[in-house]
């Protein structure tokens, strides 16, 4: 690892001064921001310790809930709040890694952790993403990669939690010389439009909250993931599906699937399909269809389009209280 500045900003503003300077980086949990560096895959010169900022590790609200980005997933996963009214987001939070990530691992660092693309973690490789001319993955081994969205680079963005929070209408803030604030689905960017980076965040911007919109009576919701490794894993493909029902009927809905794009991918063709019809498990089986209308699997990940269909048909069941087909 190389040698550098530790710093501790007593607020936001000392941090996101901190963060202008040379290759300056974020640690929060530090979990990946640590296996990055220890690689040599980034050698910042100064890292930013989020954690001695009072208030970012807060959960509060009355009606919006708004997630401080220092709040763990385990905090997340166990909170009572979380659990019965954005059943989804508890139930992402609860998928990640092992106990010991969860116990560490952020909101913030969550959303902005970097790729899983092994091309991209070896740091004899110089890819696309890392400033080269080429991406590795395209006609090399690609089991893991995008079926959606992907082109000139095919990652598939690794968090479970942003699925989850974006079925929910989720917002993030960010502080940099200017405080804003945007719906997280906004946040990720496709590498069609920037390959070298997954979000939207400057060098000297900090996530610092993710709010959820008020719950409303009616929404149910649920994530389901498919991993290669039950014990811990990213995933292969996930979903997180809200259903605001009447009855038996879909009203309005959100679905949104993990582990199988470059940024979280919201399906509207499987929204389309559910809006204004009555649940089951043939439309369920439908709307999983429609959810990878589009996908361009590359030599090796054809499985994808089937898997992440039976992803969404299950997320959807289960929401929905149906059993399991
Ligand atoms: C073995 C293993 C299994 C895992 N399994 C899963 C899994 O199943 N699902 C899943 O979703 N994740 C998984 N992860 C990833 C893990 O969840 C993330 O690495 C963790 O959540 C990162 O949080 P952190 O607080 O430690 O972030 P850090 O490591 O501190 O930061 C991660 C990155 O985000 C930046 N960053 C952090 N906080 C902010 C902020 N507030 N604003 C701006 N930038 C910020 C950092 O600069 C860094 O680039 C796994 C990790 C490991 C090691
Ligand atoms: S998928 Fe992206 S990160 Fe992986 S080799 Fe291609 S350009 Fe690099």
């Amino acid at each position: 690892m190389n040698a550098f500045e530790w710093v501790t900003p007593k607020d936001l503003k000392g941090a996101v001064s901190a963060l202008s300077g040379d290759s300056a980086k974020v640690l929060a949990g530090g979990i990946d921001l640590l296996c990055e560096m220890k690689e040599g895959l980034v050698t910042p010169s100064h890292v930013v310790n989020l954690k001695s900022i009072a208030g970012l590790n807060q959960m509060v609200g009355r009606d919006d809930l708004r997630i401080g980005a220092l709040v763990t997933l385990t905090e997340l996963a166990e909170s009572e709040s979380v659990r019965s009214q954005y059943k989804a987001v508890a139930e992402a939070a609860l998928s990640v890694g092992s106990p010991q990530i969860r116990n560490v691992g952020t909101v913030g660092g969550n959303l902005c952790q970097r790729p899983r693309c092994w091309y991209y973690r070896d740091v004899a490789i110089e890819c696309l993403k890392k400033g080269g001319d080429r991406c590795f993955a395209e006609d090399g081994e690609n089991e893991y990669h995008a079926i959606l969205g992907g082109g000139p680079c095919h990652i598939v963005h690794p968090s479970d939690l942003a699925p989850a929070l974006i079925a929910f209408d989720a917002k993030v803030e960010i502080q940099g010389t200017s405080a804003r604030s945007l719906p997280l689905l906004d946040f990720f960017v496709l590498p069609a439009v920037n390959w070298g980076q997954e979000n939207v965040l400057a060098p000297n911007e900090i996530v610092t909250a993710v709010t959820l919109p008020k719950a409303t009576a009616g929404w149910k919701s649920a994530y389901y993931k498919f991993r290669e490794r039950e014990s811990f894993d990213w995933a292969l493909a996930s979903a997180a599906v809200t259903l605001r029902m009447s009855g038996n009927t879909v009203q309005d809905c959100r679905v949104v699937l993990g582990g199988v794009a470059p940024i979280p991918w919201r399906s509207k063709e499987a929204e389309s399909a559910l809006k204004g019809k009555t649940i089951s498990p043939a439309l369920a089986e439908a709307a999983g269809k429609a959810a990878v209308t589009g996908a361009k699997p590359l030599k090796h990940n054809g499985y994808k389009v089937r898997l992440a269909a039976n992803v969404v048909r299950i997320a959807l069941l289960r929401a929905a209280g149906l059993e399991e087909a």
